[in-house]
């Protein structure tokens, strides 16, 4: 798949192009400089064409800023691994020297530069682009990132630019959603997980990054779609809409994606915003798996370990089904186990159980706890059936919905759960009023 990387000094709207071309909200818009810092990348399609674009962090050059220079380091691998770069110039602005000095590090390198003049939000600002005419490329293209103007022509002259394959097949991937405070080792974790430094680690405080998609496959060829949700560190005159913002990624993230990974910190033992962003998985019903990472750090007192396990048992029985593994993103241990936890979770949300051996199951469970009687009136469950995957859902038809107490229901769940591997999946039962059993 071609590989596409818009780069530019902060704030010529290279993040507002990226949503446009992607379709949606991926990248941080934000009116001050350096709030997009990191690598953001997503898939998209182009009459019949997918190509990865990736988002780079703003270009500063600030040799004694340790952010800056990462970043900087960042957008040398995204133009190194692009198959064509667009350099996004500010129509507004102008020409200012650091787009000279970009210009200069761009021509060095051997691929096609398209430069998007942006911000020509007026009929008639095209026309005005002859500036620009003098940094030493040949296609040079209007657009209004805001607007959209010029950006399906922008798109029509990437494709003449690139050889590629046409009509590329889709990758399959589990996409998986990566979740958790700040500072909790996300990034750690998906850098763990894909064996080089892709997003931004840094402690110092202010860094501010946006949700990163990052396609993995283990050694069986099954791929994976990594998606680290904002970490975002306080950064006093931002925090407010910044971290408004990244709940909203986190909440996306969630509703979008096939298995959750909840990070926590097991240094801050499990505190409450953890035991809130475990209740976003539920109330999605969405797969879910705990890591408690930096357990390095606790390990090694027995004592410790103990009381963790008591207390997780105890904050997290509102979602019994969660598989938990006490990770260590630095050390690496036990990191290898998760991509085949996240394999096994799907698997288990996908499961299709025949009606058959539902039913059978269900006369046995009726035999040994027969349904609960009210007023004299008792349950009768007639069949059930599994109406759908992804979540698990199991329809009961009963005679009066009124008389399943919910201890019942939760009996006849734990009962499919050991029956049946549901492990880590949020499952769900309704029930269906049928006055007559129809078989
Ligand atoms: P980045 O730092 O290069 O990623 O820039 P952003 O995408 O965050 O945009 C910086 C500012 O420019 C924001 O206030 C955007 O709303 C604004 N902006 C981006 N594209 C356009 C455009 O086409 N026209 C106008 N008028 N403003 C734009
Ligand atoms: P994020 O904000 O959740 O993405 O967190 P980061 O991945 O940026 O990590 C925050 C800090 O925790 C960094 O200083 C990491 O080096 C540190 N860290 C991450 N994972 C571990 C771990 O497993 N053990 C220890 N001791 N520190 C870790």
């Amino acid at each position: 798949m071609p590989v596409i990387s818009i780069v530019g000094r902060t704030n010529v709207g290279k993040s507002s192009l990226f949503n446009k071309i992607v379709g949606r909200r991926v990248s941080i818009v934000h009116d001050s400089e350096g709030v997009t810092r990191d690598v953001v990348s997503s898939s998209f399609v182009w009459n019949g064409r997918r190509f990865d674009l990736i988002d780079s962090g703003g270009l500063e050059f600030c040799p004694d800023d340790p952010i800056s220079s990462q970043v900087e380091e960042q957008v040398k691998f995204a133009i190194d691994s692009s198959d064509l770069i667009l350099f996004v110039v500010d129509f507004k602005s102008g020409l200012i020297p650091l787009d000279l000095e970009i210009s200069k590090m761009l021509k060095k390198i051997d691929k096609p530069v398209v430069v998007c003049v942006n911000k020509c939000d007026i009929p008639g600002d095209e026309a005005s682009v002859c500036d620009f005419y003098s940094l030493p490329f040949d296609d040079i293209v209007p657009i209004s990132s805001t607007h959209g103007h010029g950006t399906g022509d922008l798109l029509d002259l990437i494709c003449s630019r690139l050889n590629f394959e046409e009509n590329c097949e889709d990758v399959e991937s589990i996409r998986v959603s990566i979740i958790g405070k700040p500072n909790v080792g996300k990034s750690s974790l998906v850098n763990r997980l894909c064996g080089r430094n892709r997003s931004i680690i840094s402690d110092v405080s202010g860094t501010t990054r946006d949700a990163l998609d990052t396609l993995i496959s283990d050694e069986s060829g099954t791929c994976f779609t990594l998606v680290d949700t904002a970490g975002i560190r306080r950064k006093n005159n931002l925090k407010g809409d910044i971290e408004k913002y990244s709940t909203f990624r986190a909440y996306d993230s969630v509703e979008f994606c096939d298995v959750c990974l909840v990070v926590i910190d097991a240094c801050e033992w499990i505190t409450s915003q953890d035991v809130k962003i475990v209740g976003i998985t539920k109330n999605n019903c969405k797969p879910c798996i705990i890591l408690v990472n930096k357990w390095d750090k606790l390990e090694s007192s027995t004592e410790n370990v103990l009381e963790f396990d008591s207390r997780i048992k105890e904050m997290f029985k509102f979602i019994p089904y969660a598989k938990i593994i006490y990770i260590s993103a630095k050390t690496g241990k036990n990191c290898n186990k998760i991509l085949g936890a996240i394999k096994a979770v799907f698997e288990n949300s996908k499961r299709r159980i025949p009606t058959g051996i539902l039913n059978s199951f269900l006369e046995r469970v009726m035999l040994r706890t027969p349904p609960p009687s009210i007023k004299g009136r008792q349950l009768k469950i007639y069949y059930v059936t599994q109406s759908n995957v992804s979540p698990p859902t199991f329809v009961f038809f009963v005679n009066d919905c009124k008389l399943m107490h919910f201890s019942y229901q939760r009996h006849l769940e734990k009962k499919i759960r050991e029956e049946f591997d549901f492990s880590g999946v949020c499952i769900k039962i309704s029930l269906k009023q049928r006055s007559v059993p129809s078989n």
